[in-house]
C-alpha cells in the first residue's frame, strides 16, 4: 500500500516521541511491503514562533490531502502569555474542528507487567480493559458566547441531538464488537445538556439490542472508575468530562506516557498520544514513546485499515513491556532505556508478516524513511 501520512511534532516532547513513531511505521513499511511518505508540518508554538498561527493554513491544507495524521503534542510555558488564539493549544483545537473530527478514542488497558507501576493496588487495576469515546468537536471548549475580563468570565456548553447522535453510534458499535457494555457520562441531574444526551443515548439504544447502557453521574463515576475499573467496557462522555477522565484513568495503566488515542468522524484520522508536552522533561531523551508508538497502531488499524500491521506493533510493544524495559516513568520496569533506545527496542520487536513478501527496492526504501527513523525527508 502507499499512504501519505502528515507528521505533526508539535512542541516539547512532541519532536521526540514522534521521531520513534514514525521509525516504527517505517520499520512495519519494510517488514510488510507498503510504502509510507512522511511529510512533516508545523503546528503549536512551533509554528507561532515561525509563522504567529498556531495552525498555519499550509499544515492544515497538508493534513485535508493525507492519509492519516500523527500529531506529538502542543503548549509550553514560552507561549502561556500569548493571546487565546495564538496559544499552541488553539491550533490543536482547530485542527481538530477543521477536519470534522468529532469521536476520540482512547483505550486504556493495563499491561501484565505493570500492575505495579501504578498507585493503586494492583487487585483493582488487574484487567482493567476500557475504551473511552470523547466527543471532540463540540461542548464547552467551542461553545459562543465565551467572554474573559479580570472580572467576570462566560464560557457556553452547547449541544445538539446530531452532535451527541453521532459519537454515541460510535460508541455503541465499539461496544457491539467489545463486551457490550456502555457506560454514558453525563451531570443530567444539574445540566440541560446532560438531560438531552441522556435521552439521546436512550433513543438510540433499541437499535443495539445487545448492548447493555448504564448512565452515570460524572462526579460518582470518577471514583468508580478509579476504585472498579474492570466494571466498565466502553465509557461515552462529552468534550470535558472526557478529557479529565481519560487523564484519570492513565493512573490505571501506570503513566500518562503510555496511552494514545485516535480522533476520526471526518475523511481523515488524527492519531496522538494523550499526553501533553511535558516541558519539565522536553529535550532530555526521557519521554516514555509508547503512547504515541500505540497511536501509531491505532492509524495503521483505522485509518490506513491494516489490522495484522497494527497488530504487529501492538505485539513488539507488549514483547518490550513483557521483558521489563521502560522508560523512567515506569515504576517497576528492570530495564531503564532513553526515548530513543527504547523506540529501538521496539523496532526490533517487530516481526515480519509470516507469509514472503517482496523486499522493497532502494528507491522506496528512502521514501519509507529508513528503519532506524532518521528519515531523510521529514
Ligand atoms: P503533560 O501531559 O505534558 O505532563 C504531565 C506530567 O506527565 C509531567 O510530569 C510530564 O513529565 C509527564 N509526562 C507526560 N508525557 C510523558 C511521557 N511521554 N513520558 C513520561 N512522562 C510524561 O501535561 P501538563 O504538564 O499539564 O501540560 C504541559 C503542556 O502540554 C501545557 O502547555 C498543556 O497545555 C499542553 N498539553 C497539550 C496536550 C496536547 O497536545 N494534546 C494535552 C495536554 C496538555
Amino acid at each position: 500500500m502507499d499512504a501519505r501520512i502528515t507528521v505533526l511534532p508539535g512542541d516539547g516532547v512532541g519532536p521526540e516521541v514522534t521521531a520513534e513513531a514514525v521509525a516504527c511505521l517505517a520499520t512495519i513499511a519494510e517488514r510488510f511491503g507498503h510504502r509510507f511518505q512522511f511529510q512533516e508540518a508545523l503546528i503549536g508554538g512551533a509554528a507561532v514562533d515561525a509563522t504567529g498561527d498556531p495552525l498555519p493554513e499550509a499544515t492544515l491544507a497538508l493534513c485535508r490531502t493525507s492519509d492519516a495524521i500523527l500529531l506529538g503534542a502542543v503548549g509550553g510555558p514560552a507561549w502561556d502569555r500569548h493571546p487565546r488564539d495564538q496559544r499552541p493549544e488553539s491550533g490543536l483545537l482547530r485542527l481538530r474542528k477543521g477536519l470534522g473530527l468529532y469521536a476520540n478514542l482512547r483505550p486504556v488497558s493495563v499491561h501484565p507487567s505493570l500492575e505495579d507501576a501504578s498507585p493503586l493496588k494492583p487487585e483493582i487495576v488487574r484487567g482493567t480493559d476500557l475504551m473511552f469515546v470523547r466527543e471532540l468537536s463540540g461542548g464547552l471548549y467551542f461553545g459562543e458566547p465565551r467572554s474573559y475580563s479580570d472580572e467576570a468570565a462566560v464560557n457556553t456548553l452547547p449541544y445538539t441531538r446530531v452532535e451527541i447522535e453521532r459519537v454515541a453510534r460510535v460508541a455503541f458499535d465499539l461496544a457491539t464488537a467489545r463486551r457490550k457494555n456502555l457506560a454514558s457520562v453525563d451531570k443530567a441531574n444539574v445540566l440541560e445538556t446532560s438531560r438531552l444526551w441522556r435521552k439521546v443515548v436512550d433513543d438510540l439504544a433499541p437499535a443495539y439490542p445487545e448492548v447493555k447502557v448504564q448512565h452515570h453521574y460524572v462526579d460518582s463515576f470518577a471514583m468508580a472508575l478509579i476504585t472498579r475499573p474492570r466494571d466498565f467496557d466502553v465509557v461515552l462522555t462529552e468534550n470535558l468530562f472526557g478529557d479529565i477522565l481519560s487523564d484519570e484513568a492513565a493512573v490505571l495503566a501506570g503513566s500518562l506516557g503510555l496511552l494514545p488515542s485516535a480522533s476520526l468522524g471526518g475523511s481523515v484520522g488524527l492519531f496522538e498520544p494523550i499526553h501533553g508536552s511535558a516541558p519539565d522533561i522536553a529535550g532530555q531523551d526521557r519521554a516514555n514513546p509508547i503512547g504515541t508508538i500505540l497511536s501509531a497502531a491505532m492509524l495503521l488499524r483505522h485509518a490506513l485499515k491494516l489490522s495484522a500491521e497494527a497488530l504487529a506493533l501492538d505485539s513488539a510493544v507488549n514483547r518490550v513491556l513483557k521483558g521489563g524495559h521502560g522508560t523512567g516513568d515506569l515504576k517497576g520496569a528492570s530495564h531503564l532505556h532513553g526515548t530513543r533506545s527504547l523506540g529501538a527496542r521496539i523496532r526490533e520487536a517487530i516481526r515480519p508478516p509470516r507469509k514472503k513478501v517482496p523486499r522493497l527496492v532502494d528507491s522506496a526504501y528512502s521514501w519509507c524513511g529508513s528503519p532506524e527513523g532518521h528519515s531523510s525527508n521529514h
